[in-house]
């Protein structure tokens, strides 16, 4: 895919934006400096989105009774459904994204361990979304989520950036959908999925080839339960499983040396002693000289342009 054809959806205060309620921003390095190359950034700010000043009074969550709502304690204001609208709002724009990069511990944008205040006693609990954050995601449940500060961790980061590219390459997909161009897509997945999650590997094959046509019902279950598997951490022992997988299509061509130089990686891999980077460089090495088209489509092998240099701490 090529570079700058993914949109990403972005709280805007991390991209520098001053539209926080202090009047400042949360700017995110990775983001801002190293993602933007790759991909457009589409920024949203719902607070502002729905009216209110820079700088305003601080929102929070609290729980009354089985209600989350976004209230303003300075003024006794609720903007719950504004801030839940505000995702209704931008849908069309919500749709063409392939990923959406959330500001952490928001009340708005958060993903997760948002605080939460009990109405009642005034105590908190980190274990809320945001608002917005969560209508966003029930009206996009294949939408590959992430917040700023897990962004910093290289294993998370790798696997967001992961399901991005793959997402977009599912919206590329010509529509309607095809059985044909639907069974392509599983193909260059399915490494992905051996090495994220076996046994939605094995029923989500089974699944696509008992269907006779893609209705939307059908693609709507099929990406989100694919995504699920996707944001599921490549094990290390997976990654060697798949790694193993991969030197099988090569025996017949390898040298008795170089099969030794190739376990000896992988092993060096699963230890720990080498990056992931390491004995993928290798099979990329050894496609070039023994051409081989099922691998050459496997997105395992390449899923996301080098430069952004995700694999070499895992
Ligand atoms: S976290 Fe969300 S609502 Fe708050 S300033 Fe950033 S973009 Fe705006």
């Amino acid at each position: 895919m090529e570079s700058k054809q993914l949109k990403v959806g972005i709280s805007a205060c991390l991209l520098g934006d001053e539209v926080r309620f202090d009047g400042g921003h949360k700017r995110s390095t990775f983001c801002d400096n190293e993602l933007s190359r790759h991909v457009e950034f589409v920024r949203f700010c719902p607070e502002v989105g729905i009216g209110l000043p820079i700088p305003r009074p601080t929102i929070r969550l609290e729980q009354h009774g089985e209600q989350i709502r976004a209230v303003i304690p300075k003024t006794g204001g609720d903007v719950t459904r504004e801030l839940s609208d505000f995702a209704d709002k931008i849908q069309i724009k919500a749709e063409q994204l392939s990923g959406y990069v959330l500001c952490a511990k928001s009340p708005s944008c958060g993903m997760e361990r948002v605080k939460l205040y009990d109405a009642k006693t005034g105590h908190a609990r980190k274990e809320a979304m945001g608002i917005f954050a969560r209508r966003l995601q029930e009206l996009n449940p294949a939408l590959p989520l992430e917040e700023d500060g897990r962004l910093n961790d290289p294993h998370l980061r790798e696997n967001f950036i992961l399901r991005v590219w793959v997402y977009g390459h599912w919206q590329q997909l010509p529509r309607p959908l095809t059985k044909a161009a639907v069974l392509e897509f599983h193909t260059r997945c399915k490494l992905l999925l051996l090495a994220h999650n076996q046994p939605i590997y094995r029923t989500l094959g089974k699944r696509l080839a008992d269907v006779n046509t893609i209705d939307d019902a059908f693609a709507k279950s099929y990406i989100i339960d694919l995504m699920d598997a996707l944001s599921e951490p490549a094990s290390r022992r997976n990654n060697t499983n798949v790694l193993q997988h991969i030197q099988g299509y090569f025996k017949g061509q390898l040298s008795a040396d170089q099969k030794q130089e190739f376990s000896d990686m992988i092993m060096q891999y699963h230890d720990g002693i080498l990056p992931l980077m390491a004995p993928l460089t290798l099979v990329r090495h050894y496609l070039r000289q023994f051409p081989n088209s099922y691998l050459a489509k496997q997105w395992y092998i390449q899923p996301y342009p080098e430069d952004l240099k995700l694999r070499y701490g895992l």
